[in-house]
């Protein structure tokens, strides 16, 4: 055991950090010429959950001579440890501290990670600032995605970022740093280097000079050449790298489900959106080789959801065809396919009979505005009437939920726009009310103005006039069906001053590290106060980055990276903004008022051509026919290593999905969620071990137990082994209550003799005719006896423990909870402790082993 892993018992939550996913590409690092460590500034269910991550992942990994991990934000409790014990942060799979990786990339998905981003490189040693990484053998500190925009308040801390899409240039960026690393030239050269390549920005080479007032002068090129950097462009989609086999989390992610990337871009334009400037042109994938990527990656998973991703899923060309074949193509995995985002617009009838045939979750749309004067502003066109016809057609569909996004704060708001979220809002629960007054959960966010936008002039509404809006809409909805969703306004002020801040944010950003702040993506983490106090002793006046108006003219801590959208197109835009004037999508018009993207040669807007409609809709999962045949199968299986830290949902989810993935002819329950007849046997405490695990399932043809067993145990992740099988009578009774009790065998910690067990302690519970032991649990505290539980208790000749708990109805008892109680340990003691369980003996057998069929497999 390493020391990381006797960390792991200590934490909240272990299987964020225990790497071991399926598909990871285990490469060696010692094998390669270039080792890259792909870094996200959150914690690992929501990284795990990027798809950015997961294409580089797999891509950098293609490369010959390249090996790449990845490194996510320790939460809290791992970080206090790591400092505590003077461990540095390390790579995912590998555990190498990422001090040692030649390339440490971040992806930096928004601005209210910055401070995770400083406190990962604080707590990996890594010095900081670029410049205080000169000389040494630093990695390259490389940052990517929707922040490099902008990222002058992170520009001291990065020797470099990537501006635009990342597909190609990673791989150019590997090669330069390759020759780099051969040369045994300075830092600067590496500089040098990678400013050859299109999209790469770096900070070293610019130099902001400020006005009297505190606005930039100009952003002074140090390099020759290099006055502007553009945004990189992946041309075509259906060229560029898509993963075939995800990577498949053990914990629960945050987006726990397939992903296929089918459009990039959104020319809609919609001017608050920086993904509509930052992402241009519209490109999409071709429908076919979506098939083919949903195919392989459900193939290699199990998943049993794939959604289709990008900015506006419903606009693309032949969406209803592509979601009949692909739910054809699935429907007896009974894979739900899905669309995260849909416009109002798009929600014609054949698409909403299309998703109507897959589980039904949330339904969410995103008006923006609720007055049709302000969503002209906005330029995001519909009438209330189309909004409340296509609520209404949800609801006829049969969704239980609606999600509802709204903006405050939008430019030219007034009380009326205000008040109209409230009204359009109630209108909907009324028409909802003739479907059984489905669920509305209205999400209000405060406008946040983003660089390289038509609104990147505009100021940000105070702070006063959110709370004031927020407190009202509380009032209101109180009480009654409409739940409401509110970031805190001080959070938004704070998004507001990083997304347009520059490079003097940097004294802000490592006071807040000095501070100890960070995860303000997390309300519970946010600190308010500390942020205020951050602010003071930077010196930055939050309102000269938020609540300013920008003059047209004033140069933006932006200006040098040019995304290939126009100043001269956005301000057009924001012109017609305050007249209310719409712009139409290049798309349906052509490209009639070139927003500046486009060579129209190479860099064009991609269209895929529509497939090929099947002859008839298929019917959907509830009346889908299973054959009458049932055969129903009892599996042991085993839980060793890292797999011992999976509670009861994450083993049931891996099993589901390895079940899939064997193609194992499965039965499903029927109704609107039909879900696999699996059932499983009492599971052991987080971070036990055991031999005795039990699965049933239900299968719709017969196999020998044996090959059922066999196939699955060919799927399973590292630590899990099937070890016997049987079939057994449809009508036996459920394994849960079939078990009379659990053998354990409880070994001391590491480091501790074999006297840490004592013959006393053991004799005087022999003594008690009952034991009461207080346990805290979620739900609240509760006493149980301990003799009532433990049939069983002795010390082996080795010096182990051999526990025998009852299994069955009543209050459970934890192995660790017995030694503590028993041998008067602490709680934190007994978290070390090595606990197997080996056995469990069945009420009819009397006999403590599994009466199966032995499944050989190899050890993995
Ligand atoms: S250049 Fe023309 S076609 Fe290309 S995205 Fe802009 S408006 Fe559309």
């Amino acid at each position: 055991m390493d020391s990381f892993d006797k960390l792991l018992p200590h934490l909240q939550s272990p299987i964020r950090y225990l790497g071991h996913e399926l598909n990871a590409a285990r490469k060696d690092p010692h094998k390669a010429e270039l080792t890259f460590a792909l870094a996200f500034p959150d914690v690992y269910e929501v990284g795990i959950s990027h798809l950015g991550i997961q294409i580089l992942y797999h891509l950098l990994n293609s490369l010959e001579g390249v090996a790449c991990d990845r490194a996510y934000a320790p939460w809290t409790d791992l970080a206090a440890k790591l400092r505590e014990r003077g461990m540095p942060l390390a790579s995912h799979e590998w555990r190498r501290p990422l001090r040692d990786f030649d390339v440490l990339g971040f992806t930096i998905p928004q601005e209210l990670c910055y401070s995770n981003i400083l406190a990962m490189l604080d707590l990996a040693g890594i010095p900081l600032l670029a410049k205080d990484r000169r000389l040494g053998r630093w990695p390259l500190i490389l940052g990517g995605g929707p922040c490099a925009g902008n990222p002058e308040p992170l520009a001291e801390f990065f020797d470099a970022f990537l501006f635009g899409e990342g597909e190609e240039a990673v791989v150019e960026i590997c090669a330069a740093v390759r020759a780099w690393k051969g040369s045994g030239a300075d830092r600067n050269d590496l500089w040098n280097r990678l400013a050859e390549i299109r999209g790469v920005y770096i900070p070293e080479f610019f130099e902001p000079e400020y006005n009297s007032d505190g606005t930039i002068a100009r952003l002074r090129p140090l390099r020759p050449g290099s006055e502007k950097v553009q945004r990189r462009i992946v041309a075509d989609l259906a060229a560029a790298f898509f993963p075939r086999k995800p990577l498949l989390p053990l914990a629960e992610a945050i987006h726990d489900r397939m992903v296929v990337e089918i459009a990039r871009g959104c020319t809609r334009g919609c001017r608050f959106c920086h993904a509509g400037i930052v992402y241009r042109p519209y490109r999409e994938r071709p429908a076919g080789q979506i098939l083919e990527l949903a195919r392989a990656g459900l193939q290699a998973t199990g998943y049993e959801e794939c959604s289709l991703l990008s900015l506006s899923a419903g606009d693309y060309s032949g969406i209803e065809n592509l979601l009949v074949r692909l739910i054809r193509e699935h429907l007896d995995q009974r894979v739900a396919v899905s669309l995260p985002s849909l416009r109002v617009q798009s929600l014609k009838p054949g698409l909403m009979k299309a998703i109507q045939k897959v589980r039904k979750t949330g339904f969410t749309i995103a008006p923006e505005a609720a007055t049709e004067r302000l969503r002209r502003v906005i330029n995001k066109p519909f009438t209330d009437a189309e909004l409340l016809d296509t609520a209404a057609q949800v609801f006829a569909h049969g969704w239980k939920t609606i999600k509802l996004y709204f903006m405050v704060g939008l430019p030219t708001e007034t009380e009326a726009d205000v008040e109209g979220i409230a009204d359009l809002v109630q209108r909907m629960d009324a028409v909802g009310g003739r479907f059984g007054h489905p669920q509305i959960n209205l999400s209000l966010s405060a406008f946040v103005p983003k660089p390289h936008t038509p609104f990147q002039w505009e100021p940000q509404v105070e702070t006063d006039r959110l709370e004031r809006i927020q407190a009202e809409f509380r009032r209101r909805f109180r009480r009654g069906r409409i739940r409401l969703k509110w970031q805190d306004p001080r959070l938004s002020r704070l998004e507001g001053i990083l997304s347009r801040g520059d490079r003097r944010l940097s004294r802000l950003l490592l006071r807040a590290r000095e501070l100890g702040l960070g995860f303000e993506g997390w309300s519970e983490e946010f600190d308010p106060q500390g942020w205020e106090q951050a602010l003071a002793d930077a010196g930055v006046n939050p309102d000269f980055y938020a609540a300013r108006p920008r003059r047209e003219a004033e140069v933006f801590p932006w200006d040098h990276l040019d995304p290939g959208v126009s100043r001269q197109f956005l301000l057009r835009e924001r012109g017609r903004a305050f007249t209310e004037t719409l712009t139409e999508d290049c798309r349906l018009t052509g490209c009639r008022e070139p927003c500046g993207v486009c060579d129209l040669k190479v860099i064009e807007p991609r269209l895929s051509p529509p497939l090929d409609l099947p002859a008839e809709v298929p019917p959907a999962p509830v009346s889908l026919a299973q054959p009458d045949a049932r055969f129903r199968y009892r599996l042991r299986y085993s839980r060793r290593g890292p797999a011992r830290f999976l509670g009861q949902l994450e083993i049931a989810r891996m099993l589901v999905r390895a079940v899939r993935r064997a193609g194992l002819p499965m039965r499903y329950s029927q109704g609107f969620h039909p879900l696999p007849r699996l059932v499983f046997g009492p599971a052991p405490p987080v971070g036990v071990e055991s031999e005795a695990e039990y699965l049933e399932l239900e299968l719709s043809s017969r196999m020998s137990a044996e090959e059922a067993g066999r196939r699955l145990g060919r799927v399973l992740p590292e630590g899990v082994l099937v070890l016997e099988a049987m079939e057994i009578p449809l009508q036996s009774p459920a394994i849960s209550s079939m078990i009379n009790l659990f053998e354990y065998r409880i070994e001391a910690p590491e480091g501790q003799g074999p006297g840490w067990f004592t013959r006393e302690a053991l004799t005087a519970l022999a003594g008690r005719d009952t034991f009461p032991i207080l346990q805290k649990r979620e739900k609240g505290e509760r006493t149980v006896d301990l003799k009532d539980r433990v049939k069983g208790l002795e010390i082996t000749p080795e010096g182990a423990l051999r526990l025998l708990l009852r299994a069955g109805s009543g209050a459970g008892v934890k192995p660790a909870e017995v030694v503590q109680h028993v041998f008067g340990r602490s709680e934190e003691e007994v978290k070390e402790l090595k606990v197997v369980r080996l056995a469990a003996e069945f009420k009819e057998s009397r006999a403590v082993r599994f009466p199966g069929q032995a499944v050989r497999q190899r050890k993995r």
